[in-house]
């Protein structure tokens, strides 16, 4: 099956990848729901955008300490590595990730779309101004925006809000663009994003999955499932 993916990789007109929280395991940042992850010891409300405009001091501190802290250090593993050469090769044009934690862009991809946002930047919610996170004096909690005073927000997306216009535009168009969809680390349960690989099949991409287990495209639409972890699958998937 790997060889089967690799000559589709190879054959490919035009390759994209659908990330999720699974490929970032072995980098040590855990999903959401799964073993160590984050909603096993945090209230999902802290993320419900309502409840962060109420209560700025406390979210921001949970924020930091759940979000920021674990991402700051993380490094890419041996399936970010594998996309970005991948990338280099002419043989991925975009990826699409659900993820937050600016992985793909430490292992060197240039192609982009970061559907719920990222840990990088933060964005003032009266004026709208952005601000790089190396930027913010975090002893000061909630950060204010120094343009307005307004409150500021981390740049991605809380249960509540819309998908950033930019990114889903991109995102659609990658998705119904590609003729192969590597879908990886992702379990296909979070709206809207997990649309994606179902517009990539219906246009005619061929799937190939790579997860530990099997996901809600797995039966569904998935062509190729290669079962494990994505830091050992997709190197093989590189061409020598
Ligand atoms: P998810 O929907 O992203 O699913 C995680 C998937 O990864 C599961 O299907 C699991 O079987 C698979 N997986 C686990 N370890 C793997 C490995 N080593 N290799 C390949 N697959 C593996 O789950 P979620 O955590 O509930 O995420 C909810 C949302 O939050 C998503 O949008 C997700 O991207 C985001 N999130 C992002 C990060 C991050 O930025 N790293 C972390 C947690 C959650």
């Amino acid at each position: 099956m790997i060889e089967e993916a690799k000559n589709l990789i190879k054959n490919s007109k035009y390759c994209v990848a659908f990330t999720g929280a699974g490929i970032s395991v072995e980098s040590g940042i855990p999903t959401f729901r799964g073993e160590g992850g984050i909603w096993l010891k945090e209230n999902p409300q802290i993320l419900d955008i309502n409840y962060f405009k109420a209560n700025p001091k406390v979210v921001w501190k949970k924020i930091i300490k759940n979000f920021y802290e674990p991402v700051k250090n993380a490094l890419p593993n041996p399936a970010h590595f594998a996309l970005a050469k991948l990338e280099r090769a002419g043989l991925l044009k975009y990826i699409i990730t659900q993820n937050i934690d600016n992985l793909h862009f430490k292992a060197g991809n240039k192609n982009i779309a970061e559907y719920h946002g990222n840990t990088r930047q933060l964005i003032c919610m009266k004026c709208g101004k952005i601000k790089q996170v190396t930027e913010i004096n975090f002893e000061k909690i909630p950060p204010l925006c120094d343009s307005c005073g307004g409150l500021l927000k981390p740049d991605f997306v809380f249960f509540g809000e819309p998908i950033p216009v930019d990114a889903a535009k991109i995102s659609d168009e990658q998705a119904h663009k590609a003729d192969v969809m590597l879908v990886i680390g992702t379990s296909g349960e979070i709206m809207p994003a997990s649309v994606l690989p179902y517009f990539a099949k219906q246009a005619g991409a061929k799937i190939i999955e790579i997860n530990t287990e099997k996901s809600k495209y797995t039966d569904e639409i998935t062509d190729i499932f290669l079962q494990g972890k994505a830091g050992e699958i997709l190197p093989q998937l590189v061409m020598s």
